[in-house]
């Protein structure tokens, strides 16, 4: 994590509210004593309560089991590890809310057509339901990024980080300039539309603006209309060149994003994007060695030569298998016939986390595990690789 300095610093270092606002955490301790949640043995949460903000998103609040509070950079998700028809599954999902109100989180989801999870979370998901969770994960933040000015671009679902970076600027007062253009479908496609605007009507630093493809049944849109284009940037963001932006939505509008912004010669040092599809993740991290002493280094000069092999040993299920030194445990350990848990396969959702007993791995990971996990010999298999034979907890 940087220390950032300037104008947002602040995001980085959210303390918790001096009193709390409801829900057992409060009732049972002042915040100041109580420990984060994601650093205590128990991470289940308890749903607190479920809003309906459009048609087909919802936003589950929710505290933790235990007594805890909440602490986290705003972009940051959690990764929900669930049972659905006696089948374990894992979805990740930004968290919505700001870290300024440190008793609950909210998670805000839309219902994918066919999808598994999030159809599972709106039909069945409601208050007083407990769900395994790990988190917080991703790097995706503004907190990382200080600037005087931010253009936050979202489309759909990808709102969700963007709309935690600006409730925090927002609670903060903060002075730094924000531009939040969001796309959607229709009117009433737009995510938080109203706390958008009740936001930007209220705090003279946030702008928003939202552009829609075409009328919705009940409202025809009034406003921009189409595909966010290089124009439109420019009549919005005159000053584009003073901004970092940050961007959120689907692959398709990401691309598009990224080709008008190269197009209109922006600084693409200043440009940072989240995918909430695997496949489209880059590494933006440098590697961090992880060994059964839990020391972490940059790895030595020569180490993991592609022609080196080493043997890795599955202590609890018993099974010893090969892998290469540029290979991943994961995929060596699926090589070998053995399935452990996994599912982003790119160091993000922190679900094949677990320890390294011996020998040292080459990691390359996004966030999806913590220094304080790594200082405790904690690895992501899916994005580790060997530095020597290795014992592993799994
Ligand atoms: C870092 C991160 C943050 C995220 N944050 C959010 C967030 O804030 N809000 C949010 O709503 N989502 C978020 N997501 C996405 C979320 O994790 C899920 O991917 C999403 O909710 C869909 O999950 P699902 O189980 O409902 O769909 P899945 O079951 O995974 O299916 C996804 C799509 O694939 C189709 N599909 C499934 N199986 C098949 C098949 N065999 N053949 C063809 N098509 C198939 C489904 O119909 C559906 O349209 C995030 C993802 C990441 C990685």
């Amino acid at each position: 994590m940087t220390a950032p300095t300037g104008p947002v610093a602040v995001l980085d270092a959210v303390a918790p509210a001096p009193f709390p606002t409801g829900g057992h955490v409060g009732l049972t301790a002042h915040p100041s004593v109580l420990p984060v949640w994601g650093e205590t043995a128990d991470s289940t949460l308890v749903c607190r309560r479920v809003l309906d903000i459009t048609h087909d998103v919802k936003t589950f609040l929710f505290e933790p089991a235990a007594p805890a509070l909440f602490h986290y950079d705003p972009g940051q998700f959690i990764t929900l590890r669930l049972q659905i028809g006696g089948r374990a599954v894992d979805r990740c999902y930004t968290i919505s809310t700001p870290p300024t109100r440190p008793h609950l989180i909210g998670i805000t989801v839309k219902r994918q057509p066919g999808g598994l999870v999030s159809n599972w979370l709106h039909d069945t998901m409601g208050a007083g339901q407990r769900v395994s969770a790990d988190g917080p994960f991703g790097l995706f933040s503004a907190a990382h990024h200080p600037a005087g000015k931010y253009l936050f671009l979202s489309a759909g679902s990808g709102i969700t980080p963007i709309m935690s970076m600006t409730r925090t600027l927002y609670d903060l007062g903060s002075d730094t300039d924000v531009l939040f253009v969001h796309s959607a479908r229709t009117p009433s496609d737009i995510i938080f539309r109203r706390e958008l605007d009740a936001m930007a009507s209220t705090a003279p630093t946030i702008r928003v603006a939202h552009v829609c493809e075409r009328d919705s049944p009940r409202e025809p849109w009034v406003g921009l209309r189409g595909f966010l284009s290089g124009e439109m940037l420019r009549v919005l963001a005159p000053d584009l060149h003073e901004r970092d932006v940050f961007c959120c939505g689907p692959t398709a509008y990401m691309a598009a994003v990224r080709r008008a912004l190269v197009a209109a010669g922006f600084d693409m040092g200043r440009y940072h994007e989240e995918s909430f599809s695997f496949e489209d993740l880059t590494v933006e991290v440098p590697p961090v060695r992880v060994d059964g002493d839990g020391v972490h280094e940059p790895p030595p000069p020569g180490a993991g030569a592609p022609t080196a092999a080493f043997s890795v040993e599955f202590v609890r299920s018993g099974r010893t298998f090969r892998c290469g030194a540029d290979e991943n445990v994961l995929d060596a350990a699926f090589a070998a016939g053995l399935t452990p848990p996994s599912s982003c396969g790119q160091g993000m959702c922190g679900t094949c986390k677990t320890t390294i007993l011996s020998g040292a791995v080459d990691m390359q990971h996004q966030g999806g595990i913590r220094p304080r996990e790594i200082a405790q010999s904690k690895l992501l298999i899916c994005c580790s690789k060997p530095l020597s034979d290795l014992r592993i907890d799994s």
